[in-house]
């Protein structure tokens, strides 16, 4: 799990909350990040961190806190 928030001037400050996303299966095509809370967030402007940076993203925050994890999850299901 990463943090995902847009890249400075790309959305107003007040719009670059840090959202949670999973870190796609590697060889996946992956074009955006999809967050927690059911955003999409384009690579190309997105801003990757390891941990919260900002303000985070409250309905992200719970999802994780909740364990449910993104409402999208691609073939990782053992049953
Ligand atoms: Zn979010």
């Amino acid at each position: 799990m990463v943090a995902v928030r847009f890249a400075s001037g790309v959305v107003g400050e007040t719009r670059r909350q840090a959202h949670l996303a999973s870190v796609p299966a590697p060889g996946a095509t992956h074009e955006f990040w999809t967050t927690f809370c059911g955003m999409h967030i384009p690579v190309e402007v997105a801003e990757v961190s390891q941990g919260p940076d900002g303000m985070p993203c409250l309905p992200c925050l719970m999802h994780s806190a909740a364990g449910t994890g993104p409402a999208v999850e691609a073939g990782d299901s053992c049953g």
